[in-house]
Order: structure tokens, then C-alpha cells, then sequence
């Protein structure tokens, strides 16, 4: 049993792979080729973004969502810190502070609730009202913006974000590494927020064989930004330089083969919906050691992961090692939420700060996910975990 399984979906989309790739061996536009420009129209159009703008990973479509705002020294930025790590990275990394909200634990997603005491907290100057990083002094700090994200694949709660961020004048940006297939309202994620960003490393629902990653925006204005800011800087020629940028584009060769995966994507997103809806049948009972994950009515998830919780803590080790044993794969996203990385103790949080993140990491795993789970492998896994004592 794979935990993402690849090789089914390329035997799927060999034939049309290979004429991709020999295409872009024929032309040779290894750089910025033609297929750049179809996946970003073809993308748009998908996600119902007036632009898409390809580039070299999901960290840095974050980078540039970031740099596009002007975002630096000086300047604050929400996010959650129940994430990956370049989520927050990519705000430290430009020297912004990165402020940490607590995840809603039926959807792992930062808390719109909590994002607004965050910022009264922040406002009033108040650390006891809501947990702020200890070593940072806010004077002179001005709040910038909020990055979400929608994590395993279900989009953050968008609507309820905007009300928070747009009455103090703050950017959103989606992190949607995770989600790209997902919906929210009827919209598609990475067209939600102002600027929506997603990976096509191999693992996400949309995958490359290698790096890559694509902003989103229906702003002109932030689009030309972002585009001149993934070539250095450019300006209306090669040699024009008017910001300072980065190299950040998105090799032909992986959007050629994006082109190649995307024709049966729709379809496995729907299999994604199966696949999930079966464990959730199988495991969803009272009596079972874990609890399923939720989706919202108005939202789809992109299922780019199947995780669970524990009921309890201690019964985690026992059912991962019972997995293993039955050679079921199974992974921890994230058993170290971002405030008690080494990376970010400079901020000065401690443990007890984002309860409802730390308790999901000690208790959270992820199942076998992918659009070609069988029926088989869905029951041996669901049995394996059913086998095990809810009480210890
Ligand atoms: C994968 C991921 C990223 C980074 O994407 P890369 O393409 O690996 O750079 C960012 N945020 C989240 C939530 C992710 O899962």
C-alpha cells in the first residue's frame, strides 16, 4: 500500500506526458516556453482567476504574494501556526514578524475569532487578552496582513477572515499548497482571497515531478508586480530592471507536464471526494479510536491529506504502530506546530500559547490518500485501526 500513490496516475497520462515533454525538447524554451503561458491561462480559468503567474515553488508564490505587498521590516503578519513551515517562513524571512493565531479544531484552519482577539491583543498592547510573541517590540510595528491556510486541503473559512482583515485594512493571502481542486462558496481556492498561491511539488493534489508553484490574483495591478518581481525585478525588457525581485519562475518542462496531469485532474478530485467519504464511513463511528475530519457544507476539500485525530492522546503511538505493522503507511502533519520551532523561539512564544495547535499535533495523523486508493486497501486500513482498543 502507497501512501500517495504516483505511478497508477501516471500510467494513466504517460502518453500525453511524453508528448509534452518532447514538445519542449523540440522548441527548446527550457525557460519561460509557450507552456508556461497555456498552464497560467488554463489555471486561471480553473480557479476563476483573472491571472495566474507560474513560478519555481509554493514557497515562493508566498514570497511573492508577500513582496507584491511590499511586505518587510517593520511589518506584521497572521498566520497559523498548525502549518508547514514556509508558510511562516517566508514573513521571517523578508524580516517581518510573523503573529501566530490558533487553528478551529474541527477544521485545523486558523480561527477567525481568534485572528480578531489576536489583533485587538496587538492594538490594545495587551499580551494577556491574547498570547503575543514575548521578544518582539511593537513599537513602530505596523500590521500588514494575514496569510491562510487551507490546510489537507479544506479551505480556511474566507468570508469570516475578510470581515476581520478588510475593517483594519489588512491583505489576505491564501495558502493554497494544500487545496488547489478545493471550493469554498462555490469558489474555487487560489480565487478566493486577493492572492492565492499553491505548490505543484509532486506530493499536492496537483503535482509536477519536481518544484513548482503558481500565484493567483484577480488585481492587474498586483499581477504586474508579481510577475515582474519572479524575474528580477524586470521592467518591459530583460534589461529593465525596476524592483528588486528574485528568480522565481517555473521550468516549461513542469508545465508541460502540469498540462498533462491537468486533463484528468477534475477527475481525481472527485475520486479524492470518494476515497475520503469511505473512510469516513468505515471510521466515523462512536465506538472508533479516532475522529474523522469535517468538511463544512459550503466547502469541497481538495483531500490532499486524510487526517485524523486520535480520541485521545495516549492512544496515538498504539495505533500508528499497529499500522506499520499491518505495512500501512501513515505520516504526522504536523507533530511540531511553528511557535515551539527552534526557527521562530526568537519570537519568545512558549508551550500553552496555541492549545488547540498543540493538542491536534500530539494527536493527529494522516491516512493512505490519493485518488487510487482501493476499496480493499480503504477496509484493511479502517479494520487495522478499528482493531484497536478505543479505552487503554
Ligand atoms: C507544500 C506547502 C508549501 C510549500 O510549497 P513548496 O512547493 O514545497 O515550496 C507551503 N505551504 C503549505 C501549507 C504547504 O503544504
Amino acid at each position: 500500500m502507497q501512501f500517495i500513490d504516483l505511478a497508477t496516475q501516471q500510467r494513466r497520462v504517460r502518453g500525453s506526458i511524453e508528448r509534452r515533454i518532447r514538445t519542449v525538447l523540440d522548441h527548446g524554451q527550457y525557460v519561460m516556453g509557450p507552456e508556461i503561458e497555456e498552464l497560467e491561462t488554463t489555471l486561471a480559468a480553473y480557479v476563476g482567476a483573472k491571472h495566474a503567474i507560474g513560478c519555481a515553488s509554493g514557497t515562493d508564490a508566498l514570497l511573492l504574494g508577500l513582496l507584491a505587498h511590499g511586505v518587510g521590516p517593520g511589518d506584521v503578519v497572521f498566520t497559523t501556526p498548525f502549518s508547514f513551515m514556509a508558510t511562516a517562513e517566508v514573513i521571517a524571512l523578508l524580516r517581518a514578524t510573523p503573529v501566530f493565531v490558533d487553528i478551529d479544531p474541527a477544521t485545523f484552519n486558523i480561527d477567525p475569532h481568534q485572528l480578531e482577539l489576536a489583533i485587538r491583543a496587538w492594538e490594545a498592547g495587551d499580551p494577556r487578552s491574547y498570547p503575543l510573541p514575548r521578544n518582539i517590540d511593537q513599537v513602530g510595528l505596523c500590521l500588514r496582513g494575514v496569510i491562510t491556510v487551507d490546510l489537507f486541503g479544506l479551505p480556511a473559512d474566507q468570508d469570516a477572515i475578510a470581515d476581520v482583515a478588510q475593517s483594519r485594512g489588512l491583505f489576505v493571502i491564501e495558502d493554497a499548497a494544500q487545496s488547489f481542486g478545493g471550493e469554498y462558496k462555490g469558489r474555487r481556492t487560489c480565487g478566493i482571497a486577493e492572492v492565492g498561491c499553491t505548490s505543484f511539488f509532486p506530493a499536492k493534489p496537483l503535482g509536477a515531478y519536481g518544484d513548482g508553484g503558481m500565484c493567483f490574483t484577480s488585481n492587474g495591478a498586483l499581477a504586474e508586480k508579481i510577475r515582474s518581481i519572479r524575474i528580477h525585478g524586470q521592467g518591459r525588457d530583460k534589461y529593465e530592471n525596476i524592483r528588486i525581485g528574485i528568480n522565481g519562475r517555473l521550468d516549461t518542462l513542469q508545465a508541460g507536464i502540469l498540462l498533462a496531469k491537468f486533463e484528468i485532474f477534475s477527475e481525481e478530485v472527485k475520486l479524492r471526494q470518494q476515497v475520503a467519504k469511505y473512510y469516513t464511513h468505515l471510521l466515523g463511528g462512536e465506538s472508533s479510536p479516532v475522529i474523522c475530519p469535517r468538511v463544512p457544507e459550503s466547502s469541497v476539500s481538495a483531500w490532499a491529506q486524510y487526517s485524523l485525530l486520535a480520541r485521545e492522546e495516549g492512544l496515538r503511538p498504539g495505533v500508528l504502530k499497529r499500522l506499520q505493522e499491518a505495512a500501512i503507511p501513515t505520516a504526522i502533519y504536523y507533530p511540531r506546530p511553528l511557535h515551539l520551532q527552534e526557527a521562530f523561539s526568537y519570537l519568545g512564544y512558549v508551550a500553552g500559547d496555541f492549545p488547540v495547535s498543540e493538542d491536534c499535533a500530539r494527536r493527529v495523523f494522516s491516512l493512505p490518500m490519493h485518488p487510487y486508493v482501493s476499496r480493499e486497501e480503504q477496509e484493511k486500513v479502517a479494520d487495522t485501526i478499528l482493531s484497536f482498543p478505543r479505552e487503554i
